[in-house]
């Protein structure tokens, strides 16, 4: 299984022409790791267009999607209008989309059932939600699985990509803090047990990742982890050289396991 690595560019860059360029300048690197490693750049909706002609070396994503697939939605884009930008994957759950626009669990779980319809692969945030605390997130990811995974079959929770992000450790937040690899590889098994709960056996097959203030100086605490599959990289993923570090680091363990 590749290690994934998921640029999550949130509301930046500021034009066309630094979207554009962000991505050339990685891009063409990414052909050395592709064999271990893919790469999801998720940017805003608007810059979409102008990257699809990248997807091939690197996976195009989304940061939102609706629930609904047409409507009186105002200020929406569905999973149908973003197929026709070579959208892969959607991030949901996002715990700024929690904290700062109200999404809830069953607003998740309604946009990860039409993802799969459309079949775009839900990257589901897990640890984001109003005063998430460090020594009850075994708590907060429970609750929030089963919210947010309710009337999933099989083939649809082991196709979802799982993203361990507790919010007091993204670095934007106040008193941002990153979780310390123990911490993150102790909550990822405890997906992978929730998974096992409802799946059995393939739940080691699922992908499941770490997100918050991976940077070139922390991520090999992260990746030197066989059960960490990869990164949700904020912003980190805003600086190519910073960005790149991030990923061979993973493509470096990913080959390293391979041969032991
Ligand atoms: C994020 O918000 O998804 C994220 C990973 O941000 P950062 O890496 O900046 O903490």
């Amino acid at each position: 299984m590749k290690k994934l690595i998921i640029a999550n560019w949130k509301m930046n860059p500021q034009t066309m022409q630094e979207a554009r360029s962000l991505v050339s300048s990685f891009e063409h690197r990414m052909h050395a790791t592709s064999t271990y490693t893919e790469v999801v750049i998720c940017p805003p909706f608007v810059y979409l267009p102008a990257l699809m002609h990248y997807a091939g070396a690197i996976s195009l994503g989304a940061q939102n999607m609706s629930w609904a697939d047409s409507g009186a939605l105002t200020g929406e884009v569905s999973a149908v209008q973003l197929k026709q930008w070579n959208v892969k994957y959607v991030i949901l759950g996002h715990s700024e989309r929690r904290l700062y626009l109200g999404e809830t669990d069953s607003v998740v779980n309604a946009k990860i059932i039409a993802a799969f319809k459309h079949k775009i692969t839900p990257i589901v945030c897990l640890g984001g939600e109003e005063g998430a605390i460090k020594f009850e997130m075994k708590n907060l990811v429970t609750k929030q699985f089963i919210k947010v995974t309710k009337d999933l079959d099989k083939r649809q929770l082991e196709k979802i990509v799982y993203v361990y992000e507790p919010a007091w450790a993204i670095s934007t937040m106040e008193k941002s803090e990153p979780a310390t690899g123990e911490h993150a590889h102790e909550l990822i098994e405890h997906i992978y047990q929730l998974l096992e709960h409802r799946i059995g056996k393939t739940s080691r097959m699922v992908r499941v990742l770490y997100g918050g203030t991976v940077n070139k100086n922390n991520v090999h605490e992260y990746a030197m982890y066989p059960e960490i599959d990869g990164a949700l990289v904020g912003a980190a993923s805003l600086d190519s050289e910073n960005f790149w570090h991030v990923v061979s680091e993973f493509n470096r363990e990913a080959i390293h396991k391979e041969k032991i």
